[in-house]
């Protein structure tokens, strides 16, 4: 959730002094914003003359802030309409900061991301789950939503209010601590799923629309919380594109966008190995038995992808494709749902939730 409708807005906060990130609710206050850890009382006060930006605010956010006197803090907010509101109170956060201890902080950043770089080199071709571990979530939710941007583009999300309901009670059937902001729709006509890093879900309207029964839905559903539930996402963006960026991206560098604005760094962040396929399978079926829910809808949901040959993905998605489609092994996928005993199952949408999911993007 980017602001709630009591106008706050959700923020990351660092001190300078710790390595802790922690999400705060902004709201826009009378000479300042006021800010304080999500769900307690607004405890900070930063006057609008005394902010200044990290790196020039874009009227599409983020907006990443640091404050007079305070010079090692950072409040970094990633929706637009926060970076548009800001730039109104202090115009000054849309031209480069003139603080005279710019070169220093920048210094000292560098030195912060050759000591991170060198640790990733050492560690990174190891294990990039362990080194996702490190990083904390509220920065790999910031991240996701980066991507996520990026990789929707212009895409309208899709928010029919019965539809959302009838979703969240899907995604509520497979975990209680799934919120029902967790996963969208947008309205895109390829057949697609992803798992964001941080934890969120995005499907595609055509994946809805192709589905004939909600239990494949909700195979897909399963499988992309399998991949959230194994932190593929997070492993996958240290792969890819190592500690350093990642940091550099989140302190204000424009290393990671550059990166992710080349062609196939999205890709390779969206596509996993086989292993983690099978896992993401085999986690998606025991949410599936647990929620007594049919597993073979998520067999159905593959048969349905073989059946799409050649749809043209490229011009709807930009750079990503469709992965699904293209992913080696759906044979093999299914036949290891197929073969399994089932015990007594309901559907998992009933009739009417399943026609107000089909209609969500209406
Ligand atoms: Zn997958």
């Amino acid at each position: 959730m980017v602001s709630d409708p009591s106008g706050n807005y959700l923020g990351y906060f660092n001190d300078g002094q710790t390595a802790a990130n922690h999400e705060v609710d902004v709201a826009f206050g009378p000479s300042g914003l006021l800010f304080g850890l999500k769900g307690a009382a607004k405890d900070q006060h930063w006057t609008y003359e005394g902010l200044q930006p990290v790196r020039p605010v874009p009227k599409t956010g983020p907006a990443r802030l640091r404050y007079e006197g305070a010079a090692e803090a950072r409040l970094i907010i990633a929706s637009p309409q926060f970076a548009q509101q800001v730039l109104q109170h202090a115009p000054q956060l849309g031209t480069s900061a003139g603080h005279k201890t710019t070169a220093k902080i920048a210094a000292m950043c560098l030195a912060g991301i050759i000591a991170f770089g060198l640790f990733g080199w050492l560690i990174l071709s190891a294990a990039p789950s362990t080194v996702a571990t490190l990083i904390p979530n509220a920065w790999w939710r910031y991240m996701g939503a980066q991507i996520e941007a990026t990789m929707i583009k212009s895409a309208k999300q899709c928010n029919g209010a019965e539809g959302k309901k009838a979703l969240a009670r899907m995604a509520f059937r497979f975990a209680d601590n799934v919120e029902a902001d967790t996963v969208r729709v947008y309205d895109l006509p390829i057949i697609n799923a992803f798992a964001m890093a941080g934890g969120r879900v995005v499907l595609t309207r055509g994946l809805i629309d192709g589905a004939s029964t909600p239990d494949e839905v909700a195979g897909v559903l399963a499988h992309e919380l399998g991949h959230v539930k194994a932190r593929h996402p997070e492993a996958q963006i240290v792969r890819v594109f190592g500690l350093q960026l990642i940091m550099s991206a989140l302190w204000g560098g424009n290393g990671m966008g550059d990166a992710m604005a080349q062609g196939g760094a999205m890709l390779a962040i969206l596509r996993y190995t086989r292993g983690a396929e099978s896992e993401a399978d085999a986690i998606a079926i025991e949410l599936m038995k647990k929620a007594k829910i049919n597993p073979k809808g998520l067999a159905d949901f593959f048969e349905l992808v073989k059946k799409q040959p050649g749809v043209k993905v490229q011009e709807s998605l930009g750079q990503i494709g469709n992965i699904l489609s293209t992913h080696p092994g759906l044979d093999e996928r299914i036949a290891n749902i197929e073969k399994l005993t089932v015990g007594p199952t309901t559907p998992a949408l009933s009739d009417k939730e399943w026609e107000a999911l089909k209609a969500i993007c209406k």
